[in-house]
């Protein structure tokens, strides 16, 4: 190679850097083995580079094909032929369309939906490519121990961990759930899991105990030697990871194109997209995309009864002193958005220090607010949320309407585009709605919402053969599998005792 392409090739790369501290340059491989930095700050790429490959070309591509124009752009240490073997072992026949992330338009929006994979719902899109990107940046940097990921999960995340990296050669996974703080369907799906490399184990405490312990044997020394002298290492399969955020851009770019390939809309034209936000990481790689090209208007972020982001965006102040409320939209039952920090460093102009300030006051006093200047830099989202009785309301309209069945997080979402319409008049602009689960993940919620004197005193599993009926949708595999699965993990511990239960697995 000349020397000038030389040169050309190194400005294209992307480094990882700390929101807290710029100094330590990562490659992609490299953050995505560490996950979080060291000073606990997330890892945010040096530059987002604009998609260089054209709309016209893109319309015709497959969900993979479009995966790698995307992820080549942020992944710039992972070869042609590494990106393309971790793309096409995780979107294959896991999933059960081959469009991966199909849009069905209804009641005039186009509803992406993110729910094909093994455990019907949105965290597969990432967490099906997570461990192959795991297995390859370990190989890029001569790790030659086994990666070992461990999780504490209140139920969602769990299983779709595990699904994700069962029979992964070189991995390994544990995943800690509280015995009685877990639905029955989400214990069932997780305790049937197969794969050798596989082990779930239930705790005699709750969510945070075992999130405590898992963090307490991440933070133990002794642990980590006696592990490393067998060949093993722990990570974690955290959604500030950015192995997770980076294939979430993908789908955003492939609606994009779908629209436009469908005549939906012109070249250039903007959409708008709502997104269900929790940890406010799906629609952070909403606003990458975008940045990256995507003509996007607007960033609707729809909250729940939980709607700490609401009222950030309404006032400019982050406040998580508040009462913690059990929805029937759990994933985003959450009051600390954790990738929301990505984007208050981007909002201070990147300034690690800024931020910085900013965490510290979300961890002393639970609240922070931003400058004026940096609410400026907001424009372009519009937040909102939905009470309860809005979001099942919205369930039963849709469904009476068109037919179409969604779950009760896509509902928030449906809800919260109805409030951003009335309220802006802006009732032209095509609009993608993230859809983040099947309603059969959720089956109780939703029937209930469409008829709750109907459906009340029916069993989980008549409630999901009611539901096939009334959409006209196949029961999904995952929900299949477990009616009669056989349960392969039984075993129970106390917080005290989970050591002694990963060495025992890793003996
Ligand atoms: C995790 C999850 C969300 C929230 O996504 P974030 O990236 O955390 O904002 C929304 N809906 C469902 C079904 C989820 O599982």
């Amino acid at each position: 190679m000349k020397k000038e392409e030389l040169r050309e090739v190194k400005n294209m790369s992307v480094y990882y850097s700390s929101t807290r501290n710029g100094a330590e340059k990562l490659t992609a491989s490299q953050a995505i083995l560490k996950g979080l930095a060291d000073d606990g700050g997330l890892f945010v790429p040096d530059k987002l580079p604009k998609l260089d490959v054209s709309l016209d070309k893109l319309k015709d591509m497959s969900y993979q094909e479009t995966a790698y124009e995307v992820m080549k752009l942020l992944l710039t240490d992972f070869t042609e032929e590494e990106l393309k073997n971790c793309i096409n072992k995780a979107y294959d026949s896991k999933f059960d369309t081959e469009e991966i992330a199909p849009l069905v338009e209804a009641d005039g929006a186009y509803y992406l939906e993110l729910f094909h994979g093994s455990t019907i719902a949105f965290k597969d899109m990432a967490l099906s490519i997570l461990p192959h990107l795991l297995i390859t940046s370990a190989k890029k940097n001569n790790i030659k121990n086994d990666i070992v990921i461990l999780t504490a999960t209140s139920g969602d995340t769990g299983k779709a961990a595990l699904a994700g990296f069962s029979g992964v050669e070189g991995t390994k996974i544990i995943v800690f759930y509280p015995k009685n703080g877990v639905s029955p369907i989400q214990e069932k799906q997780m305790v049937t899991q197969k794969g050798d490399n596989t082990c779930v184990i239930g705790i005699n405490g709750n969510f945070d105990q075992a999130q405590t312990g898992v963090k307490k044997m991440f933070a133990d020394e002794a642990l980590k030697k006696e592990l490393e002298e067998k060949g093993y290492q722990f990570s974690s399969a955290n959604s500030i990871n950015i192995g997770r955020l980076v294939p979430q851009i993908v789908y955003y770019v492939y609606s994009y194109a779908k629209l436009y390939a469908n005549n939906v809309i012109k070249k250039d034209e903007k959409i708008n997209v709502v997104v269900p936000t929790g940890n406010f990481g799906n629609i952070l790689a909403a606003y990458y995309a975008k940045n990256m090209g995507i003509p996007i208007a607007k960033l609707i972020c729809a909250s729940n009864e939980n709607k700490v982001l609401f009222d950030f965006f309404k006032s400019g102040k982050y406040d998580k002193n508040r009462e913690f409320i059990l929805t029937n939209s759990p994933s985003m039952d959450i009051l600390i958005s954790s990738n929301l920090e990505r984007l208050i460093y981007r909002i201070a102009g990147n300034n690690t220090e800024v931020n910085s300030k900013f965490m510290s006051d979300l961890r002393t006093k639970g609240s922070y607010e931003i400058t004026d200047g940096m609410r400026e830099e907001l424009k372009d989202f519009y937040g909102n949320y939905t009470s309860e009785e809005e979001t099942a309301e919205v369930i039963k309209k849709l469904y009476e309407d068109t037919g179409y069945v969604i779950d009760t997080h896509t509902a928030v979402a449906a809800g919260v585009f109805e409030k951003y319409k009335k309220e802006t008049n802006d009732t032209e602009t095509k609009t993608v709605i993230a859809s983040t689960a099947s309603p059969f993940k959720f089956t109780r919620s939703v029937m209930e919402a469409i008829d709750k004197d109907k459906y009340e005193s029916l069993t989980d599993f008549e409630l999901v053969d009611e539901l096939s009926k009334i959409a006209n949708v196949r029961v999904p595999n995952a929900i299949e599998e477990i009616r009669n699965a056989e349960i392969l993990h039984d075993k129970v511990c106390d917080v005290d005792q989970m050591p002694e239960f990963v060495k025992d697995f890793l003996k």
